[in-house]
């Protein structure tokens, strides 16, 4: 058990998960693309309007099977924040591309969009962005950038389930979109992803990477008379257990995002004048753009604060965290040419963000002494 009272994180369980578990093991088929994960794929091409989803074992497969779809090689250059979950960019990593680390908006924490001319290069091949916290990049500079450059995208949407720009689900501009359902994000079945594929020329390779190679899928629906190794792939798709506990989330998304809401709502309000009084802030939000509620943050003055912060509320019981470490810096990113100072917003950000208890079943009350505490902090140096 936590030492935290109130931890950072409790994965949701809404109550028909094991139920529907349960049936999975009945049907005698818990290998991959069974019958719940059939309905998790309707799910999400009819609430999205993608043209295919499919399950994957995690985001990061996801990525991985973009990398493998795009063609990425040796030699190519693949653009991504900084600011961002390592999986991001190791994916294209792993088929040799070079990353080239942009910053983030100030704002958002998104990709800098007004960065993108200076670091597209003749070797371009893709733009990986991150919807942070699952509000919208500028999609539509990146995607008419991106168009006039031939440049693919591809959203890494693990945060952004369900959010919009400018009445567009996030998901659905680059040619690939991924999707987590690790046990941090707003759907989860512990482990678990999807690849969300708008480029419809795409799905056929997309069937047979994630089916070790072969053309499987397509014995499956009588399309060839025996199944053969054909490309490049892995084992990518999960078991149909776990698209079962998966469906019953998705079954209650309005319930889950509902409350999410409240929080994320409640947070905002309830900090507001504190924040500006004592040089904090808060997530921006464009008025264009429906977020999806996977994360609140603060941005504090100094890193020594956030320390100060992150010792008093753990004091209390209260588990607080921050994010990304800038790639460009990491061990990796040096390797790859990063320099201290190539993304000074990436640089100073990390290291004032702080991340609040945030979780379907966090109480009121609960959340609520998270506010006091914060509410009550001295030690503003
Ligand atoms: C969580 C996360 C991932 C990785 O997801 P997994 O499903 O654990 O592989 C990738 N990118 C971002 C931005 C994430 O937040």
């Amino acid at each position: 058990m936590s030492r935290y009272r109130i931890p950072f994180n409790k994965p949701a369980c809404l109550g028909h998960e094991m139920e529907y578990v349960s049936k999975s093991l009945a049907t005698q088929h818990i290998s991959g693309d069974g019958e719940y994960s059939k309905r998790c794929h309707s799910f999400l091409e009819d609430s999205l309007g993608v043209r295919k989803a499919l399950l994957t074992t995690s985001c990061t497969h996801g990525l991985e099977m973009a990398a493998l779809l795009l063609q990425i090689r040796p030699g190519d250059e693949v653009i991504v924040p900084s600011f961002t979950f390592v999986s991001s960019v190791n994916a294209f990593a792993l088929r040799g591309a070079k990353p080239v680390f942009a910053d983030i908006r100030p704002d958002t924490l998104n990709l800098d969009e007004r960065q993108l001319p200076a670091l597209i290069t003749e070797k371009t091949r893709a733009i990986v962005l991150v919807h942070y916290a699952g509000v919208a990049c500028e999609m539509d500079v990146i995607m008419s950038l991106a168009r006039e450059r031939n440049i693919a995208v591809v959203e890494d949407n693990a945060h952004g389930l369900f959010a919009r720009y400018k009445d567009r689900n996030l998901g659905t501009f680059g040619e690939l979109a991924t999707l987590s359902f690790h046990e941090t994000k707003n759907f989860t079945c512990g482990e678990g992803g999807a690849l969300l594929i708008n480029d419809i020329g795409l799905l056929e390779r997309a069937e047979i990477i994630r089916e070790k190679g072969t053309n499987r899928s397509r014995f499956f629906r009588g399309q060839v008379d025996k199944y053969t190794w054909v490309d490049l792939g892995s084992s990518y798709l999960p078991s149909d257990m776990l698209a079962a506990f998966l469906l019953a989330q998705f079954e209650c998304a309005s319930e889950i995002q509902a409350r999410r809401r409240e929080i994320w709502l409640r947070y905002d309000l309830r900090l507001r004048d504190w924040a500006a009084l004592n040089q904090v802030q808060l997530p921006t939000v464009p008025d264009y753009v429906e977020q999806s509620y996977h994360l609140y943050y603060l941005i504090l003055p100094s890193v020594n604060v956030r320390s100060a912060l992150i010792q008093d509320l753990k004091q209390r019981g209260i588990l607080s965290v921050f994010h990304y470490q800038p790639l460009h810096l990491s061990t990796m990113g040096l390797g790859f040419g990063g320099q201290l100072g190539d993304c000074p917003v990436t640089e100073d950000l990390a290291d004032r963000l702080l991340r609040l208890p945030f979780y379907y079943a966090l109480s009121p009350a609960d959340q609520d002494e998270v506010i006091a505490a914060l509410l009550a902090f001295t030690e503003w140096q």
